[in-house]
């Protein structure tokens, strides 16, 4: 139904959207999710025509809409948008709200405007609402007025751009339940979305955007149990890290002992959870000190937020290292008190490089 090729938008030097291709078919409800400033709102205002695509084209329905001569208010109506901010017409009752488009580009007689008007208010749970004015209702309600001032337009698609990002927390699950009903009835829609609950059990399909493309798409299973992507998983496993990069055995301990502590700070890690990973770092690079005059050390301590998860990876260069391979070591104490503080212990030899993955053991809380 809609098909969407090589894509690109720029704002002066700002490259915004690369490349983005992706074809969309009826009937689906696509969620788009990922870090903020990496273009989905700019994306679906290309889609929309609100911002003027910089290069690649759009087809919806076989029609090129990017051809200059394309209707672009007919183009508007076919594919709707629904904004974070509602852009309900604060002058215009509820019931005017619906009907002004149907009227005037739908060409509509006002009886029959009204009784489609009615019935999508009754769809939304506001069928009593008819004679309010925007400024009577709550965020939720404004909201769902949005949502059927869309629908009134009879969109083959409906875009929606964080459509509970501006509501209360408890205004969210009565905009969200509207949005499920339209998918249950075949609706079809593009989300942008921080609700992952909400994007993982509505959508068939998951983009991730970032990069100024589609970094990583698939099913929702694919994209939240099984993300193939480093930044898809940094993203959906709420990921934070710490790098710290060691280029001579001289290196400031102490300042990078506050900058640890510091990230754990930020993650409101518990005290023994510190203290442990700051006593694996510690011992880690004392094992590591008769290497450090000739290789290089980059440690990277990664928090995951959702899993609740501590690792720390230390990459080294020069000659291949495995500190934990058999009788290496000169020091037992060191060695015993890091294997008592870890789950689990890799080394791999990648390239000219040394990778250690340690994992912490969680706390019992
Ligand atoms: P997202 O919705 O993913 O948070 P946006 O699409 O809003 O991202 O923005 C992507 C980037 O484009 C940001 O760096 C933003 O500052 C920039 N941007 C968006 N709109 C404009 C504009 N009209 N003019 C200049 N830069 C813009
Ligand atoms: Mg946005």
């Amino acid at each position: 139904m809609i098909k969407i090729e090589h894509l690109s938008k720029k704002f002066g030097d700002l490259v915004v959207l690369r490349d983005v291709t992706i074809e969309i078919k009826s009937g689906e409800v696509i969620s788009i999710i990922g870090p903020s400033g990496t273009g989905k709102s700019t994306f679906l205002r290309c889609i929309n025509l609100l911002d003027r695509p910089s290069g690649g084209a759009i087809h919806i329905d076989g029609v090129n809409i990017l051809d200059p001569k394309a209707d672009v208010s007919k183009i508007r109506q076919k594919m709707n948008m629904v904004f974070q901010s509602f852009n309900l017409f604060a002058h215009l009752s509820v019931m005017e709200n619906l009907t002004i488009g149907p009227v005037k580009l739908l060409g509509l007689s006002r009886s029959d405007a009204e009784r489609k008007s009615r019935d999508l208010l009754k769809l939304v749970g506001l069928a009593e609402k008819a004679g309010s004015y925007p400024d009577e209702l709550s965020g939720g309600q404004k909201q769902r007025v949005a949502i059927a001032r869309c629908m009134a337009m009879e969109p083959r698609i409906i875009l929606f751009d964080e459509p509970t990002s501006a509501l209360d927390p408890t205004m969210v699950s009565e905009v969200l339940s509207v949005i499920r009903r339209l998918a249950k009835d075949g609706m079809t829609m593009a989300i942008v979305t921080h609700e992952m609950d909400f994007a993982r059990d509505v959508s068939n399909r998951v983009l991730y955007m970032d990069e100024g493309c589609i970094y990583e798409e698939g099913t929702p299973e694919e994209i939240f149990e099984r993300p193939q992507k480093e930044k898809t998983r940094a993203f959906i496993n709420r990921i934070r890290s710490f790098h710290y990069h060691i280029g001579t055995p001289d290196y400031d301990l102490y300042g990078m002992n506050a900058e640890i502590e510091m990230f754990c700070e930020k993650q409101i890690l518990p005290m023994k959870t510190r203290q442990n990973l700051l006593l694996i770092v510690e011992e880690m690079l004392q094992l590591y000190t008769p290497w450090l005059r000739t290789a290089h050390l980059d440690m990277t301590i990664s928090y995951s937020e959702k899993k609740e998860s501590l690792e720390v990876v230390f990459e080294s260069s020069g000659s291949a290292l495995n500190l934990f391979d058999n009788a290496q070591l000169p020091d037992e104490l060191g060695l015993t008190i890091i294997k008592s503080l870890t789950e689990s212990i890799d080394y791999q030899r990648l390239g000219d490089k040394n990778r250690l993955l340690l994992i912490l053991k969680k706390m019992v809380k």
